[in-house]
């Protein structure tokens, strides 16, 4: 089997667009309207000549009560279906609460965790990426999904840790 790319975060934070970029493809439906992405959908994808499978996870109804145990438990499979996890903020808005329940699952799973500040779509604003360090998870790479800026560089570094 090929290895398993699981692309998590919480609504909205860009996963379905990056997960675009990573196949090349426009398969994976982007949504402003956020928590689109009702199921775990699995692509494949081929970066620098080697496969790997990538999930892209959501799921979670950002109204739901209880958000933050669902938020966890979407982690938490995400986790056991992985071999490398790619965790997608939203640097424009920063680390929110569930981005930090989120990260204290994936810390505590022991799998690489690869921490993706997303909509860094210009150089200025490459500064916001670095607040996301407070997250425990490492080094955040600043990407834009949207424009495919550093994409290339991220996946590098996916390619690295699968
Ligand atoms: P998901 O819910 O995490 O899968 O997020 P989506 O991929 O559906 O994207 C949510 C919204 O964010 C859409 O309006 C996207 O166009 C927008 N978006 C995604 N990536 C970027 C980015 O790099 N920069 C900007 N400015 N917007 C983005
Ligand atoms: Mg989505």
């Amino acid at each position: 089997a090929l290895p398993v790319l699981a692309v998590v975060g919480r609504p909205n934070v860009g996963k379905s667009t990056l997960v675009n970029r990573i196949i090349g493809r426009r398969e994976a439906v982007v949504e402003d309207v956020p928590g689109v992405t009702r199921d775990r959908v699995t692509y494949d994808a081929t970066w620098r000549g080697r496969r790997f499978t990538v999930v892209d996870t959501g799921g979670w109804d950002p109204d739901a009560t209880g958000m933050n145990l669902r938020i966890a438990e979407q982690a938490q499979i995400a986790v056991e279906l992985a071999d490398v996890i790619l965790f997608v903020v939203d640097a424009v808005v920063g680390a929110t609460d569930a981005d930090e329940i989120v990260g204290g699952v994936l810390r505590s799973s022991g799998k690489p965790v690869i921490l993706a500040a997303n909509k860094v779509d210009n150089q200025q604003m490459e500064l916001e990426a670095t607040s996301l360090w407070s997250l425990g998870l490492g080094e955040p790479y600043p990407v834009s999904a949207l424009h495919g800026r550093s994409s290339g560089d991220l996946l590098d570094v996916v390619l690295d840790a699968l």
